[in-house]
């Protein structure tokens, strides 16, 4: 008898368009309004045909994420075109994770109901800060106001789901206004919270300014508080924190990210989206160009538009899966690790793992290998050691 084999694949689908560049942003996106969404998007379901056609195997998908970029500069029937593609070409599952990237500027009641309506289920609400004079320093288009209205409206149009984005260690940002920040993030009672730290990345207006000693970001000290903060006021909440800035209510963790972190199968649509694919061999990378023209050009010529496919070696797939797994703080399964690479594990990697455990930064136990409480504030320090 003849067993079909079905792969499973998460989705993720790049719109790389925004109304105007955020000062500290160093993503793949453009403030650029010669293309349409509709001409975009006609180029997505191409190339999603095109990839399902040239996938070894039938797929199933778990999830589906759309990114950016504002991709709530899409509207829902561009956003429904899209999952009806996923269903068609990659078996969209019933009880998939339907999740889109919004910024409150771009939102309305109307558009949400639509997105609902259209099978969005996840709502990733980027809302970085409740402070109007921080929202304008850094070149968001909306304010705190506009942020708490998308939250409800979103909540009247249906989503059970809805997670917040925010920023910490701000230029003139105190512990005191993070912690007031993370309060009013909780009173509004998401079901997930995702916290990061600003990194100043080179190239960007914010690099500049930093380098002319013009924005005062807070010093280490107070970074490092306002890190610990997040923890215990989004603990005191019921918030499970479940990966280095990421923290879910009881059943409401990402699920597409942590596919991500576990080295799942994704595959990536639009310019700049990257996939991976855990087989064959250790697994195979690749990305599509960052510029829109190239991309949609590639498209339009039925071609897929992937660039920079790497096959990775065992060492290199390893040190993902060390790298990756440890940013969940359940930690890598040691002992699926041994079934997947063999000796390797040792070979490669014994050294480290026992100097950092020595060293009180890495923890074991129940055969799961985990960032102690006092390492995941470096983490990338820990992480190093594995590349
Ligand atoms: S909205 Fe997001 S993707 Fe667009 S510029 Fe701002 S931070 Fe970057």
């Amino acid at each position: 008898m003849n067993m079909m084999v079905i792969m499973q694949t998460s989705l993720y689908i790049h719109f790389p368009f925004c109304l105007k560049k955020c000062l500290y942003c160093d993503f793949n996106s453009v403030a650029d309004a010669r293309v349409a969404p509709a001409e975009y998007v006609a180029a997505l379901l191409r190339e999603m045909e095109l990839r399902a056609a040239a996938l070894p195997e039938p797929a199933s998908a778990p999830t589906l994420y759309f990114g950016g970029g504002t991709p709530s500069l899409m509207g829902p029937e561009l956003v429904g075109s899209v999952i009806d593609a996923a269903a068609r070409f990659f078996g969209l599952e019933a009880d998939a994770e339907v999740t889109i990237e919004a910024n409150p500027g771009t939102l309305t009641r109307e558009k949400l109901a639509g997105y609902r309506f259209a099978g969005v289920n996840r709502l990733s609400l980027g809302v970085q800060s409740f402070d109007d004079a921080t929202l304008s320093l850094l070149g968001r288009i909306h304010t705190a106001r506009q942020a708490l209205d998308a939250f409800s409206a979103a909540r009247g149009a249906g989503f059970a789901n809805i997670g917040i984005d925010l920023i910490h260690s701000l230029p003139g940002q105190t512990p005191a206004m993070w912690r007031s920040a993370l309060e009013r993030a909780t009173d509004l009672a998401p079901e997930h919270v995702s916290a990061y730290g600003l990194s100043i990345e080179e190239g960007t207006p914010f690099f500049r300014m930093e380098e002319r000693g013009e924005l005062p970001l807070p010093g280490e000290e107070e970074a490092a508080a306002m890190f610990r903060q997040t923890g215990e006021t989004l603990g005191r909440s019921r918030f499970e924190h479940y990966e280095i800035s990421n923290f879910a209510r009881p059943g409401f963790r990402s699920r597409h990210n942590q596919v991500y972190w576990r080295r799942g199968n994704y595959l990536g649509f639009g310019a700049g989206a990257h996939s991976f694919l855990r087989t064959p061999g250790f697994g195979v990378r690749w990305k599509n160009p960052d510029v829109v023209a190239p991309y949609l050009v590639a498209v339009a010529g039925s071609l897929l538009p992937e660039e920079d496919r790497q096959l990775l070696a065992l060492r290199d797939a390893l040190s993902e899966a060390f790298f990756l797994g440890l940013r969940l703080l359940e930690g890598v399964d040691l002992s699926s690790l041994v079934c997947e690479f063999g000796p390797a594990v040792e070979e490669y990697f014994a050294a480290p793992i026992r100097e950092l455990t020595g060293q009180g930064l890495l923890t074991e136990s129940a055969g799961r290998l985990h960032l102690s409480s006092k390492a995941i504030i470096f983490a990338n320090r820990v992480f190093s050691r594995f590349v």
